[in-house]
């Protein structure tokens, strides 16, 4: 990320008068969090905000309960149909920003606000900072650039957006100055510990059942230090759980210390999988996902698989075996 790209994004904000944003499908606490962070900071300035995600908004995580400024948040149908500027929020590529695609061409200017290694910039100001531990953080510092500081509102939404895509300040990415960023945050007035709980533990005793499922049926190939599991439409509509109830499911799978990768595969109510990767360290997860047209980060990422489930498990071990040489023919 240049520092161009900050001040330029940062000038276009603070001249702004109408600002849309738009976070990814499947929107995660990073996405959401981010979004409604800048959303709400604009707001207090006095910008005419409006933000989405492009899913049928009668199937929101519950977690976005928890978090302030969703009165800025609208359906997808009741976007400004050219806003001025358009925001991006956490979206690695635009096919991730689904039906909203359309405003990246129709808006007056368009900024691009992420942190995946993958994202190959497709805004006219790109601000991708693959070094930054989550969107929010990449928010915090446009506001610090803005002049501003976040409220109480804002903080909420971005300490969201940092806790849950450091995995509670555990992964990699949990620099030094990440944490002194969640400090400054943490400063500001917000029940944190409600925040956590809702993020982190809230499961439904269906989620658990089929938690306990997707564990019995989990496979371990330990020549690829491979551990996967799968959930069906019908195990979903069995234990009455949404697919967004499902997100922390492959952080259970990975702990599993016989296998460096895991993947859970979820049946997509219109066909295919959805597949997300996760590496304990030794793997570049990313690289795999592109193979499939997806993308994400070095040890978290995720594609879809237009096949069924036999077949996308065949693509996907050919392609752990294709990256790792030494188990050629396993
Ligand atoms: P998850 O497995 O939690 O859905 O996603 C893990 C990471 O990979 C996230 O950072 C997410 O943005 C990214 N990711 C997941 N699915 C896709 C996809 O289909 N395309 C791209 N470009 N990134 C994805
Ligand atoms: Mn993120």
């Amino acid at each position: 990320m240049t520092k161009d790209a900050m001040d330029e994004a940062a000038k276009v904000l603070a001249e702004a008068s109408e600002v849309a944003l738009v976070c990814h499908v499947n929107p995660d606490a990073d996405a959401i969090g981010s979004m409604l962070g800048l959303a709400g900071f604009l707001a207090e300035r006095g910008v005419q905000v409006a933000a989405t995600w492009p899913n049928d908004h009668r199937e929101a995580p519950r977690w976005i309960e928890a978090l302030p400024g969703r009165e800025h948040v609208v359906v997808p149908g009741k976007m400004p149909k050219r806003p001025e500027v358009v925001v991006t929020l956490d979206a690695a590529d635009p096919k991730r920003l689904g039906g909203m695609i359309h405003l990246l061409e129709s808006a007056g200017t368009s900024i691009c606000i992420d942190h995946h290694r993958t994202n190959p910039g497709f805004a006219a100001i790109d601000l991708i900072d693959p070094e930054a531990s989550s969107t929010g953080e990449v928010v915090y510092r446009l506001i610090e650039r803005m002049g501003g500081a976040p409220s109480d509102d804002v903080a909420a939404c971005l300490y969201a957006a940092m806790v849950t895509d450091t995995g509670r300040f555990m992964y990699e990415a949990a620099k030094p100055e990440t944490l002194r960023v969640a400090a400054e945050l943490r400063e500001r007035d917000f029940d944190h510990a409600a925040l956590a709980q809702a993020l982190y533990e809230d499961e439904s005793f269906g989620f658990l059942k089929l938690l306990g499922l997707a564990l019995a049926r989990a496979e371990l190939d330990e020549e690829l230090g491979f551990v996967w599991t799968h959930l069906s439409r019908k195990d979903l509509e069995e234990a009455g759980v949404e697919i967004q109830e499902t997100e922390g499911m492959i952080d259970v799978i990975r702990s599993a210390r016989e296998a460096d990768i895991a993947a859970v595969l979820k049946e997509q109510r219109e066909g295919g999988y959805k597949v997300s990767l996760r590496s304990r360290g030794g793997t570049d997860v990313s690289a795999i996902a592109e193979r499939f047209e997806g993308g994400g980060h070095r040890l978290a990422a995720g594609y879809s698989s237009g096949v069924d489930l036999e077949e996308s498990i065949a693509a996907l071990r050919k392609a752990l075996r294709d990256v790792d040489p030494s188990d050629a023919g396993a």
